[in-house]
């Protein structure tokens, strides 16, 4: 008798002639996640199974695949010989101790001597009489023993299914570039990108020494937890302090977020087009702060020439994000009290309803062009 993971994939089931790439870069995520514990990965009509593992590793690889995207759900079961005696003994094993239950069988060995409704009867009968705790409820059961009986002469036994992470591969479904701050959204908004499939890089900008060390180690941080989720990222670094102060001195104070947002999305347009990215990703959600209205994203919009900008939470309430990056993982980081460059230089009353007109004029005071390249220039690179 044998552990192994069943692994059964979401919806790539869906994609006809594209089905090997998808496939494939399953795998290879699947694989970059076990590295370094060992393991085999067979595909087996369509689901995959990880066995030659060693037992005291399962929930260390239960833990890295369930960061996986693309796995709908997963099941630890027991393989045995395709035999009565064995089945029922594995049976036995991942049987819960007490309740309701029934066994459901699944024959795909057509030579097997009884069909799928007798091996149920069979084995459900003998769990009956053996397990005084156990009752059977067919209709509406807590508890469903699952027997597989493959075309190999073996036997798959399993009583759990685990939910997955869901979504696509990441790497199925392109680049994208994360603009990631130390806050709660911009972590979720990548995790949200990324489960349907894209890669991500992400850009962080940092205005040393109004804000200190410690919270670009906690943009550093955020990545890394992202990156368990999106196969690695690598975080794009850039110094923006010049430009905040250039607004601090020349420009309308209450145009500083919307004339820094302008920057920063100019500048991430530079590096996605050098990374390969192909479109641009905030944490903005609608109305959240004054710069997230409609006019502000307008005007964050309109100096991106080439690429979409894409704004996962912008329908979400301040809660579900909290919610979700609880369940990610990167709350507890994201809540750490250093500054954000947003918050230097902040204006009492920043505009929430930016006019373009006025936002053009407080910008022909800047030398947009310089300062953009100026920043550029002080890129730092951190791969994860
Ligand atoms: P977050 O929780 O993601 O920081 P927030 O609610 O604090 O979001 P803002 O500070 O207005 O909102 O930022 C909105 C979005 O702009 C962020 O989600 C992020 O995508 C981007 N952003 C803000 N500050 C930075 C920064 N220093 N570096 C990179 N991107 C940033
Ligand atoms: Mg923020």
């Amino acid at each position: 008798m044998e552990k192994v993971i069943i692994i059964r994939y979401c919806e790539l089931y869906l994609k006809g002639k594209n089905r090997g790439f998808f496939e494939r870069q399953f795998v290879v995520n699947m694989e970059r996640a076990l590295k370094g514990i060992r393991h085999e990965i067979r595909r087996q009509s369509g689901r995959y199974v990880i066995e030659g593992f060693d037992e005291v590793d399962i929930s260390l690889i239960l833990s890295k695949l369930g960061k996986v995207f693309g796995i709908h759900t997963l099941s630890v079961a027991l393989r045995v010989r395709s035999d009565m005696g064995e089945i029922y003994n594995a049976a036995k094993q991942v049987s819960p101790a007490g309740g309701t239950f029934k066994v459901e069988t699944h024959r795909a060995d057509k030579t097997f001597p009884l069909n799928s409704m007798q091996i149920s009867a069979q084995i459900g009968g003998r769990l009956l009489d053996d397990v005084k705790t156990l009752s059977v409820d067919v209709h509406n059961p807590e508890h469903v023993i699952n027997i597989d009986v493959r075309e190999n002469g073996t036997s798959l036994v399993f009583c759990q299914y685990i939910k997955g992470a869901g979504g696509m591969p990441v790497g199925s479904a392109g680049k994208g570039l994360l603009l990631i701050s130390g806050g709660i959204d911009s972590p979720v908004a990548g995790h949200m990108i990324a489960k349907r499939g894209m890669s991500i890089d992400c850009v962080h900008f940092h205005s040393y020494p109004y804000t200190n060390m410690q919270a670009k180690e906690k943009v550093i941080d955020l990545a890394k937890i992202l990156a368990q989720y999106t196969c690695g990222t690598t975080l794009h670094i850039i110094k923006v302090t010049h430009i905040q102060e250039e607004i601090h001195k020349k420009c309308n104070g209450e145009y500083m977020v919307t004339l820094l947002r302008r920057f920063m999305m100019r500048i991430a347009e530079k590096i996605a087009n050098s990374c390969g990215a192909q479109c641009i990703i905030t944490g903005e959600s609608l109305g959240q702060v004054a710069s997230q209205t409609i006019e502000g994203m307008t005007s964050s919009n309109a100096v991106i020439q080439t690429m979409p900008v894409l704004r996962p939470l912008c329908g979400f309430d301040k809660n579900e994000i909290i919610d979700r990056s609880k369940d990610i993982g990167t709350y507890e980081t994201s809540i750490l009290p250093y500054e954000d460059c947003c918050t230097v230089f902040l204006p009492k009353h920043p505009v929430t309803k930016p006019k373009m007109v006025d936002i053009l004029a407080e910008e022909a005071k800047l030398d947009v062009s310089a300062l953009v390249e100026e920043a550029m220039s002080t890129l730092e690179v951190v791969k994860l």
